[in-house]
């Protein structure tokens, strides 16, 4: 018996539909975790939610939704307002999520855990995968680094997007803390 259960860490739709769309023609079990307290403001982050939860509805996916906590997201990457996107406010930024998805994975009876925050051609791959692995150590459980964005998978992210009039935003999730809510 395949024991095999896997938590894939979503940021949205446009970057999860085709990772969604493999995983399911794999026929694997895994489940999709929301868990972005960086997306600012509410109004965007309930924009990428409800699109990330239709997509998980169409495949038939289990989709599960943490707490939207961005006091938590300020007070960790504090002091690094100025940093550029791939700097060191990323890092923190990827660690805190994917740790949460770690403790969620173990708690949850999950065998490993993954994310889409790599598959844009805008994120830096290996920064993502330093973060999942230093979650993965820090809550005892297996981080996938796998590269979604290889074999066609930009592209087909690129595809599905416009194919299904997915909600696509125009910046990653933070904004200068000016304009915050
Ligand atoms: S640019 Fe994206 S990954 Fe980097 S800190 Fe902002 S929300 Fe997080």
């Amino acid at each position: 018996m395949n024991t095999d259960k896997l938590l894939l860490l979503s940021c949205c739709a446009p970057c999860s539909v085709g990772v969604i769309e493999e995983l399911s023609a794999q026929h694997a079990n895994f489940t999709v975790l929301f868990y972005n307290p960086n997306i600012r403001p509410a109004e965007e982050y309930a924009k990428r939610l409800t699109e990330n939860k239709r997509i998980c509805l169409e495949y038939g996916v289990p989709f599960v939704e943490l707490e939207y906590d961005p006091h938590t997201w300020d007070a960790a990457t504090k002091g690094l307002e100025h940093e550029p996107e791939r700097g060191k406010r990323c890092d923190v930024c990827f660690y805190l999520r994917l740790r949460r998805a770690a403790q969620y994975a173990k708690e949850n009876g999950f065998t490993r855990f993954s994310s889409v925050l790599g598959i844009s051609r805008y994120k830096d791959f290996d920064q993502v995968c330093r973060a999942g692995q230093k979650a993965a150590e820090s809550e005892n459980i297996p981080y996938d680094t796998t590269n979604w964005r290889k074999n066609g998978g930009e592209q087909r992210r690129a595809a599905l997007t416009k194919l299904k009039k997915l909600y696509a935003q125009t910046y990653c999730g933070c904004k200068p803390r000016t304009s915050l809510k």
